[in-house]
C-alpha cells in the first residue's frame, strides 16, 4: 500500500501508523512496525524528533492547531511528539487498548493514571505488596489529599470482596508482586471491582506485556515502568499509561501534560528499539528463569524457590492461565540468613548485584537490604522479605552459563 501523506507537509504515514485496531498483525509484527512513522526522508529507523516545539504555516493554523489538534499534529513536546507518538501507538497496540500516553519514567505512570482521576473523598482498594515508590502514592500523597485506601492482601480473592464497596472509585495491584512473585487474579479482580463501579488499574511491570493480557482480563488501565523489560538494556527511565481513548486523552494527558511529565522524544526512540525484540527478550528470558528455579529447586543450600512456573508456586494454575509463563524472574530464599546471601551475591561472576530488573544482563538483589529496607520488620515479615532473600532477573545471558554461575556462588555461601 502507498503511504498516505497526512496532516503535516512532508510526514507520512506507513500502513500500521494509526493503524493500532484496525489490522490483524501478530505481536511480533506490531513491536517491529506498529506506529512507524516516516518523514518525507523515508528514513528505515524510526526518527528522534529532537524538538521541543512546532511550527505553524500562519497564525490560522496557529489557532487552529490549540483549537484542536489533529491526529498528527503537534504543539509542544510536553504535550506529544512524533517519536512519543510512534512509542504511544505501538505499546498501545501490544496492549490491546485504545491509547497510550507515554511518561517520563515508570512513577511518573502510576501517579498520572492514578492522580489524575481521583479526588478528595474517592476511595481506593490496593494489594498491600507494592513497589516503594507505589506504597508512596497510596500511602503518603493520595491519603494527604483526602482520598481513602484501603489495602488487601492481593492473592485473597475474599479480602478484595469485602474491601471493593459500592462507590469505591478505583482498584490498583501489581499482577505479580514485587519481590515474592505473588499473583493477582486480573479476571476475578475486575469482575470484583466492576461490580462495584470501580476502574481497575494494573502495574503490569513483573508479568510484562508480553506475558500478562491485562486488558483482556479485564483491567481498565495497564501502567508500566518502560524502565524495565521495554527498554531491557538499562539505559533510560520511562513509563506508560494505557487505556481507552477517553481515559487516556480526557483524564490522563491533560494532567500529564499540565504537570510535566511527559517522556522525552529521544527516550521513546530508545523505547522503540527496545521493542522491536522485546518478544525474544521476554521468552529467552523466561526459559532460562525456569530452568534456574528448576535447578534451584531442591538445592540443599536453598530454602525455598518462588516461581510462578514451578509446580510449587501456591499460585502455578493461576500464572498458566494468565501469563502462560512463569515470567523472567526468580526468588529464592538462601539458607543462612543475610550472611549467606551476601557471601553467595559477592561470588556471582556473571550476575550484577543491583535494582532493575528485565535488562539483558543478569541480576540479583537483596530486598531486606536494598528496595525494601525501609520497611518495618513486620511488614518486611508479612511480605515474606526474609534476610536470605533473593531476588534473581533472569538475563539474556546463555542460561547454562548462568546456572553454573549460581552454582559455584551457592557453593560459597
Ligand atoms: C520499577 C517499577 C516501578 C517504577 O518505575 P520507574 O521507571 O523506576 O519509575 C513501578 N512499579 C513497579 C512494579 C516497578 O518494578
Amino acid at each position: 500500500m502507498a503511504p498516505a501523506p497526512l496532516g503535516l507537509p512532508g510526514l507520512l504515514l506507513w500502513p500500521g501508523a494509526l493503524g493500532a485496531m484496525t489490522n490483524d498483525w501478530k505481536t511480533r509484527t506490531r513491536l517491529v512496525h506498529e506506529g512507524s512513522r516516516r518523514s518525507q526522508y523515508g528514513e528505515m529507523a524510526e526518527a528522534i524528533f529532537l524538538t521541543q516545539g512546532f511550527v505553524y504555516p500562519d497564525a490560522e493554523a496557529a489557532e487552529a492547531r490549540f483549537l484542536k489538534a489533529g491526529e498528527d499534529e503537534f504543539i509542544y513536546a510536553r504535550y506529544g511528539n512524533p517519536t512519543t507518538r510512534m512509542f504511544e501507538d505501538r505499546i498501545a497496540a501490544l496492549e490491546g487498548t485504545e491509547d497510550a500516553f507515554a511518561t517520563a519514567s515508570g512513577m511518573a505512570a502510576v501517579n498520572g493514571a492514578l492522580v489524575s482521576m481521583l479526588r478528595a473523598g474517592d476511595r481506593v482498594v490496593s494489594s498491600r505488596a507494592l513497589f516503594g515508590s507505589c506504597l508512596y502514592i497510596l500511602e503518603e500523597v493520595l491519603q494527604r489529599f483526602g482520598v481513602t485506601v484501603t489495602f488487601v492482601d492481593g492473592a485473597d480473592l475474599d479480602q478484595w470482596r469485602a474491601a471493593v464497596t459500592p462507590g469505591t472509585t478505583a482498584v490498583f495491584f501489581e499482577a505479580m508482586s514485587n519481590p515474592t512473585l505473588e499473583l493477582v487474579d486480573i479476571r476475578a479482580v475486575s469482575e470484583i471491582a466492576h461490580a462495584a463501579g470501580a476502574l481497575v488499574i494494573c502495574d503490569n511491570v513483573f508479568a510484562t506485556p508480553i506475558f500478562s493480557r491485562a486488558v483482556d482480563q479485564g483491567a481498565d488501565v495497564v501502567v508500566y515502568s518502560a524502565t524495565k523489560h521495554i527498554d531491557g538494556q538499562g539505559r533510560a527511565l520511562g513509563g506508560v499509561i494505557c487505556g481507552t481513548r477517553d481515559f487516556i486523552r480526557k483524564i490522563a494527558e491533560p494532567y500529564m501534560k499540565h504537570t510535566g511529565g511527559a517522556m522525552s522524544p529521544f527516550t521513546a526512540w530508545i523505547m522503540l528499539n527496545g521493542m522491536a525484540t522485546l518478544d525474544l527478550r521476554c521468552r529467552a528470558m523466561a526459559d532460562s528463569a525456569a530452568r534456574i528455579a528448576q535447578t534451584l529447586e531442591g538445592h540443599e543450600k536453598v530454602a525455598r524457590v518462588i516461581y510462578p512456573g514451578l509446580a510449587s508456586h501456591p499460585q502455578h494454575e493461576l500464572a498458566m492461565a494468565q501469563m502462560g509463563s512463569g515470567g523472567t524472574m526468580v526468588a529464592f530464599e538462601v539458607k543462612g540468613g543475610k550472611e549467606a546471601a551476601f557471601r553467595f551475591m559477592n561470588a556471582l561472576e556473571i550476575a550484577l548485584i543491583s535494582n532493575n530488573l528485565g535488562d539483558a544482563k543478569s541480576i540479583a538483589t537483596h530486598p531486606a537490604t536494598t528496595t525494601h529496607q525501609r520497611l518495618p520488620q513486620p511488614q518486611k515479615d508479612a511480605l515474606g522479605i526474609t534476610p536470605g532473600l533473593i531476588r534473581y532477573s533472569a538475563g539474556l545471558e546463555d542460561a547454562g552459563d548462568l546456572i553454573a554461575d549460581l552454582m559455584q556462588a551457592l557453593s560459597v555461601a
